[in-house]
């Protein structure tokens, strides 16, 4: 594993309390510290402005630009500081520089940036949600273009516990980017029912207390399936761990147990994990709990998903034409 950090990432920093604020990849940084993962360090390259018109318009990038000139809210939850600029800079610059290294070295490429990105649409807010979601530049985003040079096809899957909006947005009917999004049905930002595709967007929408084992059924039934048909040489993965059961921003019931068993499930491929939500207590237990996945492999020995999720399940097979 390869970890990208750097302490620019810690100077977006709201003023007074914000749950997207520099401590959460200091809890990050403790764990990983303990479970002896913090090595091989990376240190991030800093996007240039002409990486981040690939997937935003200029108009956005040049409010963004400005409004980081001074502390403050550019909507509802979104803060920008006087560093802000070259956090996300760095934020996007850094998932860029992973997918270089992912293509010449399967391994995890764990890039754990701030601001997170999954939000951001081409022009700021998408597909009709509230606000940014704490997020400036659409980080994955950039990872998917950079894939796009290499490969025909690209796949991104987002485990973050709230639809990636964003993504889905820029990438909105290029079939050749295929976005597996597990996140959470009925919370921010909105968007992302089961039907909503291009033919290239799968949107596991999960209900409200989801466990474990109900995401490892959906895994089961629809990831491997499409993980098999395209078999990527990278996978990128928008790795939110606000699923984590009382992380704070959401119900689900998630443990070390899914992240594991995500982690173990990608370690044929070369992965570009670019770290999107988590709060708390999926920062400490969720993140490492991936990472040891990846490295030492997870066993699973049964399964128990909810009769609801098994109907989810079936629908989404369905509407993706997926054998039953
Ligand atoms: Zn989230």
């Amino acid at each position: 594993m390869k970890i990208y950090y750097d302490d620019v990432f810690l100077k977006h920093r709201p003023v007074g309390y914000h749950p997207e604020n520099p401590e959460r990849l200091k809890i990050v940084r403790r764990a990983l510290e303990e479970r002896g993962y913090w090595k091989n360090l990376v240190k991030p390259k800093v996007a240039e402005v002409e990486d981040l018109l690939k997937v935003h318009d200029g108009s956005y990038v040049e409010f963004v630009r400005e409004r980081c000139e001074h502390f403050g809210y550019i909507d509802s939850d979104t803060y920008v500081c006087k560093d802000s600029w070259i956090s996300a800079l760095t934020a996007f610059g850094c998932a860029i520089q992973c997918v270089e290294n992912a293509v010449r070295e399967r391994d995890l490429h764990l890039a754990l940036v701030r601001p997170p990105g999954h939000h951001a649409g081409k022009r700021g807010v998408a597909f009709n949600a509230p606000s940014l979601g704490f997020c400036l530049f659409n980080n994955v985003a950039g990872a998917i273009v950079k894939v796009k040079e290499f490969f025909d096809k690209v796949l991104v899957i987002d485990f973050d516990v709230h639809h990636g909006n964003g993504t889905q947005e820029i990438f909105w009917g290029d079939l050749d980017v295929v976005h597996i999004d597990l996140h959470e049905h009925g919370i921010y930002p909105g968007s992302g029912a089961l039907e909503e595709t291009d033919g290239a967007k799968v949107n596991i929408a999960l209900p409200h207390y989801s466990s474990d084992d109900d995401y490892i059924h959906a895994w089961n039934e629809v990831v491997d399936p499409i993980l098999d048909e395209i078999d990527p040489k990278v996978v990128l993965v928008s790795a939110g761990f606000d699923a984590f059961s009382n992380d704070g921003l959401a119900t689900m019931e998630l443990t070390e147990k899914f992240y594991s068993f995500a982690g173990s499930k990608l370690r044929k491929f070369s992965v570009v994990a670019v770290l999107e939500g988590g709060y708390s207590v999926g920062l400490e237990r969720g993140l490492p709990a991936f990472v040891e996945g990846y490295v030492k492999g997870y066993e699973i020995e049964e399964v128990n998903p909810s009769s609801k999720v098994i109907e989810v399940v079936k629908k989404l097979k369905r509407i993706h034409g997926l054998p039953p």
